[in-house]
C-alpha cells in the first residue's frame, strides 16, 4: 500500500522511532504518547483493521510480539495494556492494523 503511513515505515520511507523488528513484525514509538510507554505493534504485512484480518497466526503473532514489547520495557510485572482500536468510532485514525502497547501508569477503567 504506498499510501499507508505504516506501510511507508514497514518500507523505511519514513523512519520510525523503532523499538524492534524481526521478519515479520515492527514496533516503534508512538508520535503522541499517551502513557510514559507507548509503542505501536505493527505487521509488516498491510491489513487494514481487525475487521480485515483472518490470519489466526498473524494476530496472535502480534499479540505475542506486544506482549514480548511490553516485558523488554519493564512493564511485564506492573501491568500494561494492549489496545485495537478498530474504525472510526473506536479512533483508529491509521488504516493498517496495529496494538498500541500502554503503561508505565496507572490505567484506569473503563477507558474512555
Ligand atoms: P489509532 O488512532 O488507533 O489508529 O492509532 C494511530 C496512532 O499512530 C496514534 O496514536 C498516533 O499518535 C500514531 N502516529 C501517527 N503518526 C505517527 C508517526 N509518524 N509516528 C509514530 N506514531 C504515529
Ligand atoms: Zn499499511
Amino acid at each position: 500500500m504506498t499510501d499507508c503511513l505504516f506501510c511507508k515505515m514497514v518500507s523505511g520511507e519514513i523512519a520510525p522511532d523503532k523499538v524492534f523488528e524481526n521478519n515479520d513484525v515492527l514496533a516503534f514509538r508512538d508520535i503522541n504518547p499517551q502513557a510514559p510507554t507507548h509503542v505501536l505493534a505493527i505487521p509488516k504485512q498491510h491489513v487494514p483493521s481487525l475487521n480485515h484480518a483472518d490470519d489466526a497466526s498473524l494476530l496472535g503473532g502480534l499479540l505475542l510480539f506486544a506482549r514480548d514489547v511490553a516485558r523488554a520495557e519493564g512493564l511485564g510485572d506492573a501491568g500494561y495494556r494492549v489496545v485495537v482500536n478498530t474504525n472510526a468510532g473506536a479512533g483508529q485514525t491509521v488504516f493498517h492494523i496495529h496494538a498500541h502497547v500502554l503503561g508505565g501508569r496507572a490505567l484506569t477503567w473503563p477507558p474512555g
